[in-house]
């Protein structure tokens, strides 16, 4: 995810707290590397899709 877009709706962690976490103002930072597990990829195409800013993107490996 870019940090540079993200304006702190929180969206992304109400919807996947495995893989984000939010600071006091609702800024989203990655968990971990940013590695989803294939169990999440449904949830985190879900976060994607529900970020107002685009701030989330999927990189291919
Ligand atoms: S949903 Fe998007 S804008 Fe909102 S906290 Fe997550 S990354 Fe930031």
């Amino acid at each position: 995810m870019d940090p540079e877009k993200c304006e702190g709706h929180a969206r992304c962690y109400g919807l996947v707290p495995e893989l984000f976490d939010v600071d006091d103002y609702g800024l989203s930072t990655v968990v971990g590397d940013g590695t989803v597990p294939v169990a999440l990829e449904v949830k985190a195409r879900l976060a994607i899709a529900n970020c107002p800013e685009y701030a989330i993107e999927e990189i291919a490996d």
